[in-house]
Order: structure tokens, then C-alpha cells, then sequence
């Protein structure tokens, strides 16, 4: 697949835990566009201090979740930059069903569109076992994770014999709930995108080079039939 103007972009949609990031980067370089992450632009733009930096900042003070047009105003300022000529790919954007509203809206203003929508499917199950499984060590901060890298001992530092622990935000049910609120929030998008013919599912419960492999199947010449 081949974008052809500073409007056409390619989305990637994941849980926490799919592996999203190292694919996202794997994307971008096969398409040749840059990775535009939602969360990097508006630290961006408020470290810059520029007008969309400082607007979002007021709200940020006042404890408001950033309006979902300011982030859109952050992704369009961004496909004008030169090295987004070819158009680019969105990682982190859209999680929510008005925030993809907004966006096609603003493309099509422009005369874009979003070009092909990939969704890393990965199990609810193994997402929690991905995230939830992390300890670390008290003492030397060694990491540790019950499936992929045990200890030797359970809850002993294989290095230092220190007591290992784990976070709050790796605890199993925050985790559990991390997934739900973001399967909940993003599922009306993949649905969306289903609809108008543009989304591709990716298993993305194989090995990292199987993963890409799909990816790259996913951006294959071959447009999707409409449903
Ligand atoms: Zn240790």
C-alpha cells in the first residue's frame, strides 16, 4: 500500500499489552511515513508552549480531560509537517467513538481519509497474563515476570536474594480493569471502521515476527472489499 497525500492516514488500534509499540515503528518504516503518537504530540506541544500546547495545559490545570478537537487540531497541525508529505501512522488515536467521529470529519474537511484501520487482536486472558505478571526486586530493582522470566525462587532476587514485589499498576485486577475500560471504550471504534471497509484484525498472539508479517499483510495492495 502506497498513501498518497498529507491527509491519508493509517491507524493502528490495540489494548494495553498487544505490543503495539515495536509494531507501530515496524509500520511506519515499511510505509515510509512518520509515527504519530497522540500522547507524544500534546507532550510536545506543551513543552513548546504553542497556542494548541497551552489550551490544552488550561484544561490539564483545571483538572478537565483535554476536548477530544484539541488533539485532532494536534494530529492535523502534524500531517502538515514536510516528512508527513505521504501521510502517516496514528498510534493512540482514536480510543473512543466521538474522538474517531472527529477525526474523519476533520480528513474529510481536508479531502483525507483513513486509508486502513489495523486492530492487534490479542485475548483479554493474555493480555492481563502479559501486563499482570512483572515483579520487582526491593532491593536491586531486578524485573522479573511468572511466565517469561520466573525466578529461580518465588518472590527471591535471583541476584541479590532481595525480596521481590510488585507494583500497584501491575497488580492482576488494576490491570483486569485497565483492558475492560479499554476494550469497552475502543471496541465501537474497530466496529466503526469494520462498517466502512477499511479495517484489517492482525492475531497478534504469536511470535513478534509472525506479528509483522501479518502487519505486512495488513497493508497488502489489496484493498479491503467493503462490507
Ligand atoms: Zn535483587
Amino acid at each position: 500500500m502506497v498513501l498518497h497525500n498529507h491527509d491519508e492516514v493509517v491507524l493502528l488500534l490495540g489494548a494495553p499489552g498487544a505490543g503495539k509499540g515495536t509494531q507501530a515503528r515496524f509500520l511506519a518504516e515499511t510505509l515510509g511515513v512518520p509515527h504519530v503518537a497522540s500522547g507524544d504530540l500534546l507532550r510536545v506541544h506543551r513543552q513548546k508552549g504553542t497556542p494548541l500546547g497551552r489550551a490544552a495545559q488550561e484544561y490539564m490545570d483545571r483538572g478537565d480531560l483535554v476536548p477530544d478537537t484539541l488533539v485532532v487540531d494536534m494530529i492535523v497541525d502534524r500531517l502538515d509537517e514536510p516528512d508527513a508529505v505521504r501521510g502517516a501512522l496514528l498510534d493512540g488515536f482514536p480510543r473512543t467513538l466521538p474522538q474517531a467521529q472527529a477525526l474523519d470529519w476533520r480528513l474529510q474537511q481536508r479531502g483525507g481519509r483513513i486509508r486502513r484501520a489495523i486492530y492487534v487482536e490479542v485475548p483479554t486472558s493474555v493480555l492481563v497474563e502479559r501486563l499482570a505478571g512483572r515483579w520487582l526486586c526491593k532491593t536491586c530493582q531486578s524485573t522479573y515476570h511468572e511466565m517469561f522470566n520466573p525466578p529461580m525462587t518465588e518472590g527471591v532476587c535471583d541476584r541479590c536474594d532481595g525480596e521481590l514485589y510488585q507494583r500497584s499498576d501491575d497488580r492482576r485486577e488494576v490491570v483486569a480493569n485497565r483492558v475492560a475500560v479499554y476494550l469497552r471504550d475502543t471496541m465501537p471504534v474497530v466496529e466503526r471502521y469494520d462498517c466502512l471497509g477499511v479495517l484489517q484484525r492482525v492475531d497478534g498472539n504469536q511470535s513478534i515476527e509472525a506479528v509483522k508479517a501479518a502487519l505486512l499483510n495488513a497493508i497488502g495492495d489489496n484493498e479491503p472489499v467493503p462490507a
